[in-house]
């Protein structure tokens, strides 16, 4: 039921851990607040809705940047932190800490400038979009500014060695303790390569190809609607002789700055960020060479067991194999 999974929901982000780990991530903090103070022309003197403001940090950056009054609004009992710390940084005046949901909160007046950190794993786990469209259609005044304004999704097949290496451990064991484990390879790859969407730090080495972009999403129009299945194509050359294991899917989301956008990237081939990427094992490994052709077609959409929960259909095919089909999941827990 939506309520119970809401409270699972919110639940998660009452613990110090996750904020931790967020305001931890420099890439993820430092980039909008990059993207705030480069926008600070479109938000002095102006009001701004902080969707999901957590412990309060991009609030507080709204407000350095000159914002007149911010509303805060974060579900979750961080929210009682988040008081603190406005009072800490002696912000009370200009910012509100609204504790509810976006849905569900009532707001003195239209704003400005909405911000959001909403992204998770695969860019739609948690399904959080929605309440920054649900914000964006009910509270943001027409030509306002939307921070970040775009998110693009990626694709590229891989070689993964962290499941080459697992499933060659028990081949090792033999020769550390003298006893034949060789047998477990078979039981480890049922568990190893499963459905499940893997979140993993990917190395640039596992990379078999360019990125190809299969899905692009404009905050200013897309809607609840379109978010039932994000979808495109893709097509990738390999770079040269090796064996696709996996696909490695990623996203970025782009703020708006004049001439060059600033672009917060999850891409293997940037810095690590706590979203590190998602990877897709595929049943069968197959054999590439330089120029080797993949290619098919990505539907994201949300379990309907539980809508907070992503899944990734892939239709591909690579060089001459017929087309392939395989369906992902993130598991409990995530
Ligand atoms: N803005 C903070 C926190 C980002 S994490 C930062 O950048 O560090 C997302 C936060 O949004 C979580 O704290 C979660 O509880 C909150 N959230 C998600 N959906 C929400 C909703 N519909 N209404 C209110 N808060 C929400």
């Amino acid at each position: 039921d939506k309520n119970v999974q809401d409270n699972l929901y919110f639940d998660s982000y009452s613990d110090v851990t996750i904020h931790e780990e967020m305001i931890a991530d420099h890439v993820r903090t430092n980039t909008y607040r990059m993207a705030i103070l480069r926008n600070s022309s479109a938000i002095e003197g102006k009001v701004v809705l902080d969707v999901g403001a957590g412990t309060g940090v991009l609030s507080i950056f709204c407000a350095q940047a000159g914002a007149r009054k911010v509303y805060a609004v974060e579900a979750s009992s961080i929210a009682d932190q988040a008081v603190k710390i406005v009072k800490l940084n002696k912000m009370e005046d200009r910012i509100d800490i609204i504790k509810g949901t976006l849905e569900t909160i009532d707001l003195p007046e239209q704003v400005d400038v909405i911000v959001s950190e909403w992204m998770g794993y695969a860019l739609l786990h948690e399904s959080m979009l929605n309440s920054v469209l649900f914000a964006r259609d009910k509270w943001l005044k027409s030509g306002g500014l939307i921070l970040p304004s775009k998110a693009e999704l990626y694709i590229a097949p891989m070689n993964d060695l962290v499941a080459d290496d697992r499933l060659n451990f028990w081949s090792t064991v033999k020769s550390q303790y003298g006893v034949d484990m060789s047998c477990m390879t078979d039981f480890a790859r049922k568990c190893i390569i499963n459905n499940d969407i893997t979140v993993n730090p990917v190395t640039v080495e596992d990379v078999l190809s360019h990125q190809s972009k299969f899905a692009e999403l404009d905050l200013y129009t897309v809607t609840v609607d379109q978010l039932k299945s994000v979808r495109g194509s893709f097509s990738c050359d390999c770079f040269g002789s090796s064996t696709v294991n996996a696909f490695c899917v990623w996203f970025t989301v782009t703020f708006p700055d004049g001439e060059k956008p600033l672009v917060l990237s999850t891409s293997p081939f940037k810095q690590e960020t706590h979203w590190k990427q998602a990877v897709l094992y595929l049943d069968e490994p197959v054999d590439v060479e330089q120029d080797t052709k993949v290619e098919g077609e990505i539907n994201m959409y949300p379990s309907a067991e539980s809508s907070r929960h992503i899944c990734i259909h892939v239709d591909y095919s690579i060089g001459q194999l017929k087309m392939q089909s395989k369906t992902f999941s993130i598991p409990d827990g995530y």
